[in-house]
């Protein structure tokens, strides 16, 4: 499929002229750039630029960075410079393209090295998240291309990165939907063996196409419409992913029987109240499941994710999940950061929404200064960026996201360094514990301090993420630099 520049404008919202005149500008700018290049698939090398700039519509990102992503491989791959560029549509274009090349340039030779060139990338261009959107919308059309590939290893190198780097990327962005998709793309490149067993798993359940969830659908609408609620809703149904579907089978013994959310109907409502309503409604027709029922309203996920879920008997032995959530949850949940005008309200400012989900592509970055070994820090890092993490409460309901088997300490310094420097103890939901002690999802945790406490290296024996190591690690030469200092007095 040829991607044109009426498909880049029929996904934005309202544009303006100007919006318009400029992306014109940078489609002939590409086009121009490009001129007889082809795809590995055929295509002009153009399509591959304007497929980018329609992701990127589609996620709703600003004109700035559409324009970049149309422009995003004239520097690497044409003879178009980024003074031209910045020429052409001003500094903000040429800095997003020139941070998406030099991003692109990163070959993966493995997790480890990848992270630490990401590492070293990130301390360079100062972060902006739209570098890395641009990519994500890059990759995604790649992805989508993939088969075109002739070269067997070369495939299976791409999907595998995409698999360990760039899908769980898009997902700590907050990106479910982009996410989904580049792990499907890239499922069958990777683990094809496992691919045609999930795919024939599937085969065998009845009660997961369409047809069935229509029917639902159906009984659904009229059960609303009895109990007056019949407009301003919209419903759609989604099949799981299969590349989740599969990570969740391994997690219970390959049993598809066990999985009650491989079809899911959506009910999109105007308002918080009526999701409560629909859910009454729902409950009153259909039994529920019990340990199913999830309010993700009153407890978002730490990712920002809200909706209400339940999962029902349908009364012919199938059982289906509802999942229910205004439109603006809906949209959150699709396209996570890019849902919020956050790189407009200036990304990193201290109030932005987007501030609290991107501390750790800010600590990313954060190492500039670091006197660790290579390797220690890969480690550490590694563990707080692909690591499972566990999400603790505060008292006063804040959610706070630490790696798996993190421990008090760890948390004491996610908050602040002064806490962590005082650090000590903590009430777990409620009883006193010490500062090694392990946080589970869930925790309540209110981190206690004494003026007169202070860190020792037999801290490091229990903190996990990099971020409590460094400062317990600075902390303890100060302190027995100190300690040499009056001894000498
Ligand atoms: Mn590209």
């Amino acid at each position: 499929m040829i991607t044109t520049y009426e498909d880049i404008v029929a996904e934005i919202k309202n544009p303006t002229k100007e919006n318009k005149a400029l992306i014109k500008k940078a489609c002939v700018f590409a086009e121009r750039a490009h001129e007889g290049q082809k795809r590995k698939t055929g295509e002009p090398y153009s399509s591959h630029a304007f497929a980018t700039g329609r992701n990127l519509a589609i996620f709703g990102m600003d004109t700035e960075t559409i324009v970049a992503g149309i422009t995003h491989d004239t520097i690497e791959d044409t003879n178009a410079t980024k003074e031209e560029l910045e020429k052409e549509f001003g500094k903000e274009v040429a800095f997003l393209v020139e941070g998406t090349t030099k991003l692109g340039k990163i070959k993966y030779r493995g997790l480890e090295r990848h992270v630490e060139s990401m590492r070293k990338l990130f301390v360079a261009t100062a972060i902006d998240v739209r570098v890395l959107i641009i990519k994500l919308a890059d990759r995604l059309h790649n992805m989508e291309t993939l088969h075109g590939h002739t070269v067997p290893e070369k495939q299976k190198r791409i999907a595998l990165e995409t698999l360990e780097v760039y899908a769980p990327l898009a997902g700590r962005l907050g990106m479910g939907k982009l996410k989904g998709e580049l792990e499907d793309f890239a499922f069958p490149f990777v683990y094809p063996k496992e691919y045609k067993e999930v795919k024939k798993l599937l085969g065998k359940q009845s009660r997961v196409d369409e047809k069935y969830l229509e029917k639902i659908r159906r009984k659904v609408q009229k059960e609303l419409a009895v109990a007056g609620i019949q407009h301003n809703i919209k419903m759609d149904y989604r099949i799981k992913h299969l590349y989740s579907l599969y990570k969740k089978l391994l997690r219970k013994n390959m049993d598809i029987t066990k999985i009650y959310d491989i079809v899911a109907l959506r009910i999109i409502v105007p308002s918080v109240a009526e999701c409560y309503r629909v859910l009454g409604i729902i409950h009153g027709a259909w039994r529920p499941l019990p340990e199913t029922i999830r309010d993700y309203i009153a407890t978002p996920k730490p990712s920002g994710y809200q909706s209400l879920h339940t999962t029902i008997f349908t009364g012919d032995g199938g059982m289906v999940e509802i999942q229910i959530r205004t439109d603006e949850m809906h949209r959150e949940a699709k396209y996570g950061i890019a849902a919020h005008a956050a790189y407009k309200e200036g990304l990193f400012s201290k109030n932005s929404v987007a501030s609290e989900k991107l501390k750790w592509v800010r600590q990313l970055g954060m190492w500039q200064d670091d006197t660790l070994k290579t390797d220690e820090f890969l480690n550490d890092l590694r563990a707080d960026f692909f690591k499972d993490r566990v999400f603790v409460f505060t008292p006063k309901g804040d959610v706070i996201d630490l790696p798996e088997e993190s421990t008090v300490i760890d948390l004491a310094y996610a908050i602040h360094s002064d806490i962590g420097h005082n650090a000590f103890g903590a009430r777990v939901n409620g009883k006193f514990v010490g500062l090694d002690t392990r946080l589970k999802s869930d925790d309540i945790v209110e981190v206690e301090t004494r003026k007169n406490a202070h860190p020792s290296a037999k801290w490091l024996e229990f903190a996990k993420t990099a971020l409590a190591k460094k400062n317990i690690r600075a902390s303890v030469q100060k302190i027995e630099k100190q300690r040499v200092h009056n001894a000498r007095e």
